[in-house]
């Protein structure tokens, strides 16, 4: 399978399912990771940090602006690279951006067609009216995959593509929350487990956001082990579904097969990601 994790930021694909990328590229799967924008604004920790110092590093306050973007670039590409994926796209649009744009969207959309991905991954657009730039790389990615939709090789030189499936990420937790939020859930999750290492040891390499050492355990310990507790494992990441799919019959997934509510709490608190993975600051 092809998949394309498409962010608003940098970190965002390693954040949000990073996990879930290692476990495809581990069996076979080609993984595309598409990065709307450069980043150079969102989490400028370490340059923040040295401005406020009495006498601060005149090496890293007088980057510029391109400087600070290639810091994320290669940033990602070595968190990208402990997960097995190569394949990265960066658009380099400015982070800053608050609407749809038509150019934008052309752009992405024909990267989605020379990709011809079988599945995206992205954030859920939240709330399209905030100008939140998640929201924004989101809505403008689901216009470019209706335009990829509606290529006609009579006006476009190019067929339409069809994507499968797109999983949203960045949805509360719990199946529950279906009572109190209208719906609107994860309604998969993927046990990462296994990989967990690897995604702590990718999110170390985003230092200039401040996401590595005893954060990245953190986010590790709290977001994706609250998504292992409600799936049943100790660590996972959630998704939500766009499309309905169709089966020959009903399906029961092997974990919901094997779960055993009795002896879970054991199995969920087999791990402690701090003392298996620590910190190296
Ligand atoms: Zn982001």
């Amino acid at each position: 399978m092809k998949l394309l994790a498409a962010y608003a930021h940098p970190a965002d694909a390693i954040t949000d399912c990073g996990g879930t990328l290692a476990l495809h590229v581990a069996r076979g799967d080609e993984v595309t990771i598409l990065s709307m924008t450069h980043g150079g604004r969102i989490h400028p920790n370490i340059y923040e940090e040295e401005w406020r110092k009495a006498n601060p590093e005149q090496a890293i306050v007088q980057l510029t602006r391109q400087e600070i973007i290639d810091v994320k670039r290669r940033e990602l590409e070595r968190a990208a690279h402990i997960l097995g994926i190569e394949r990265i796209i960066a658009l380099d649009q400015e982070d800053d951006g608050v609407a749809v744009e038509r150019e934008t969207v052309e752009r992405v959309a024909r990267i989605i067609a020379d990709v011809a991905p079988d599945m995206i991954l992205m954030d859920y657009p939240m709330n399209a009216a905030m100008p939140d730039p998640h929201t924004v790389a989101s809505i403008t990615l689901l216009t470019a995959l209706r335009q990829v939709g509606m290529y006609l090789r009579n006006l476009d030189g190019r067929h339409a593509t069809t994507v499968k499936q797109v999983f949203f990420t960045k949805l509360p937790v719990t199946t529950r929350d279906v009572l109190s939020l209208g719906g609107l859930r994860n309604d998969l999750f993927v046990d990462i487990t296994s990989v967990v290492g690897l995604k702590i040891a990718a999110m170390d390499q985003f230092v200039s956001q401040g996401y590595n050492g005893n954060f990245a355990r953190k986010l590790i310990e709290s977001w994706n082990g609250e998504q292992g507790r409600t799936a049943g494992v100790n660590f996972a990441e959630g998704f939500c579904r766009m499309y309905n799919e169709t089966y020959s019959h009903l399906p029961v997934t092997e974990y919901a097969m094997k779960f055993d509510h009795l002896t879970n709490h054991r199995s969920y608190s087999e791990m402690n990601v701090r003392a298996q993975f620590p910190a190296l600051d």
